[in-house]
């Protein structure tokens, strides 16, 4: 899971993010040469990844690889009605 500090630089927008509840973090899974590449292991603003256009593919593509790599060590991610991206797991405490 990747590591957060205040200031950390969002991997969408590359502006520091400030606090912790206002970023969700993935785990580093291996690389698949794609586009998203660069959100493995990596901080996002919970309001860049809400509004980011290809965010439904990201979650597809994550989760493809949860599955087939880190089940039960890693949270899926799923979306909320309101667009928001979350793990799945509630109780889960990236580290
Ligand atoms: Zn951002």
């Amino acid at each position: 899971m990747a590591l957060f500090w205040p200031g950390t630089p969002c991997a969408l927008c590359s502006a520091p993010i400030e606090e912790a509840r206002q970023a969700i973090g993935f785990a580093a899974l291996p690389t698949t040469l794609s586009a998203f590449d660069g959100l493995h292991d990596a901080n996002v603003h919970r309001t860049c990844l809400r509004v980011w256009a290809l965010k439904d593919e990201f979650v597809a593509q994550y989760n493809g690889l949860v599955d087939t790599w880190a089940r039960g060590r890693v949270s899926r991610l799923s979306l909320t009605s309101a667009g928001d991206v979350v793990h799945e797991v509630d109780d889960w405490v990236p580290f």
